[in-house]
């Protein structure tokens, strides 16, 4: 197969540089090695931030994040929940932060208004009663796997080709220069050669080892942060702590549930997700002084994910710059390194500019003008608005229709439960797909996606992945309702007698 681009990584940057290419007409190619998503795109906090969280410490960027926060409110209605953010003053913060943080705030154009106690308890009921004050920004909430499907529509829609569960695992060249890729298909376990002009290494945190397989390098830092989920929308608003950043400072509503994070440690492997209990105890430590409610509420899941950072001589990663750089191996290779879920539109956009000085091309860029297409399929917020559709409710966290399994895995030829939760949220709320998983693999095997076999397979898998990410959070009502959903696979279903 031959084409002008390859992207590496199906992440926010590489989807995102996927619809820049098919809106200039450059053929281009994605190749992902799981599902969309599955980096540290999906296992973000889901904030499409102001750029207020990082306007001491690094203006440039919170200007960016401002204005790139404007364009995708607008251009993607249907993914990003307008909802405002709070940062909050407890007792013992300190006041002189929060005249700096204001100050720089306005230089950098992040809109503020500072609230009396009563008025962000108007706001938001459920905070801590005896916060000091609180500053509005215009935060919002964004759903990242939507982001991506997205972004990923323009690209098919003008001829894009899109491949995932495929691996790169080299990089061909000829006289020095990267000539295409070779790519394990998972399917098929078959190795295949894509030949372009340009290899685009988004691949994140990974981003390094893609780079060597070019003879090159780039330097990189790797952050892990941990979050986790809770069984209740506690919050309408983003919620952030008034202080240096920290540890747990962040709570951000999402659909029917909160997530909360983060924590920020160094790791030398970009495939290290291993989610302490030390850290869940110290995220839900700081979520409780915010808001308070948080020491009633089931915790439900955790996760976690790497960050690619910019390498810098920080002994403090948290202070590393969450900047991010285009590099041109000047081998027919560009690397795009750093930045954030916020500015992935402008990192595609700066790093396909270059491509196309490569290519020799004249293009300008519209991402920023046109909205993302395909948002006619998606109910939008608030999540009430999909009480419309009440019939065949198979996942009732959050409102998935049997229509909506049926059109999804009709549409991935499905086989994988994943498509569907990505694509439809199914299994993403309070039961963590206890109670749903099931049933649309029901679906799916009836319509002939998948053979009963299968559907078993896939269903064993899930509940595995499903543990992973839960043990770390059982105890209390939680480790209740774990045994609950145990007694329903391995009791009525008796998927433990094999
Ligand atoms: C815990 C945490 C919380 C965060 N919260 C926020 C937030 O709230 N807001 C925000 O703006 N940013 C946030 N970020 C940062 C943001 O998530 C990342 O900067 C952004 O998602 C990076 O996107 P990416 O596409 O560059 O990388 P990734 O999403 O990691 O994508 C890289 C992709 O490359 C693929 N890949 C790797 N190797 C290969 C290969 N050999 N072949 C094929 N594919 C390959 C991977 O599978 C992956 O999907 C957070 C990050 C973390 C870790």
């Amino acid at each position: 197969m031959k084409t002008d681009v390859i992207i590496i990584g199906g992440g926010s940057t590489g989807c995102g540089i996927a619809r820049d290419l098919a809106l200039r007409g450059i053929p281009h190619c994605l190749i992902e090695k799981g599902d969309f998503a599955a980096g540290a795109t999906g296992a973000c906090h889901g904030l499409l931030h102001s750029g207020a969280r990082y306007v001491v410490n690094d203006p440039e960027m919170a200007a960016e994040c401002m204005s790139e926060n404007m364009i995708l409110r607008k251009i993607g209605v249907k993914c990003v929940e307008r909802t405002g953010g709070l940062f909050v003053r407890l007792p013992g913060d300190s006041k002189k932060f929060r005249d700096i943080f204001l100050k720089r705030c306005e230089e950098a154009g992040i809109a503020t208004e500072t609230l009396s106690r009563s008025r962000a308890l108007d706001l938001v009921p459920n905070l801590n009663p005896f916060i000091e004050e609180a500053i509005k920004v215009p935060d919002c909430s964004i759903d990242p796997f939507r982001l991506c499907m997205l972004n990923i529509t323009s690209s098919l829609k003008r001829g894009g080709t899109v491949l995932r569960h495929s691996k790169v695992v080299d990089i061909m060249r000829e006289h020095g220069r990267c000539v295409g890729v070779k790519i394990l298909d998972e399917s098929t376990d078959e190795i295949r050669e894509i030949r372009g002009r340009v290899v685009i290494n988004a691949a994140g945190a990974w981003g390094n080892r893609i780079a060597s397989l070019a003879g090159s390098g780039v330097p990189m830092t790797l952050s892990k942060g941990s979050l986790i989920v809770t069984n209740h929308r506690l919050t309408n608003m983003v919620i952030n702590r008034l202080r240096p950043t920290s540890d747990g400072d962040i709570i951000v509503p999402n659909e029917a549930v909160c997530l909360a994070g983060t924590t920020s440690i160094p790791v030398g492997d970009p495939d290290e997700h291993t989610v302490t209990p030390v850290e869940v105890d110290v995220i839900a430590t700081q979520a409780r002084l915010m808001l308070p409610g948080f020491e009633r509420t089931r915790l439900i899941r955790t996760y976690a994910g790497v960050r690619p950072l910019l390498q810098e001589d920080a002994r403090d990663d948290r202070k590393i710059s969450r900047g991010f750089r285009v590099i041109d191996h000047n081998n027919g290779m560009v690397s795009i390194m750093g930045g954030k879920l916020t500015t992935y539109r402008l990192m595609a956009e700066k790093v396909s500019d270059v491509v196309t000085e490569i290519l020799g091309l004249k293009t300008v860029c519209r991402t920023a003008e046109l909205p993302l297409e395909g948002q006619e399929e998606l109910s939008g917020y608030p999540l009430s608005k999909r009480l419309k559709t009440l019939e065949n409710v198979v996942c009732e966290c959050e409102l998935v229709t049997a229509d909506d399994v049926e059109r999804v895995a009709g549409k991935t030829g499905a086989g994988r439960i994943e498509d569907i939760q990505h694509r439809t949220r199914l299994g993403m709320g309070p039961c963590q797909g206890g109670f749903c998983t099931y049933r649309a693999l029901g679906i799916m095997q009836e319509k002939g996606n998948m053979t009963p076999e299968e559907s078993m397979r896939l269903l064993r898998e899930f509940l595995e992945r499903r543990f992973r990410g839960i043990k770390p959070a059982l105890w209390g009502d939680q480790l209740r309702e774990e045994q609950l959903v145990e007694s329903i696979y391995l009791g009525i279903l008796g998927m433990g007698r094999e």
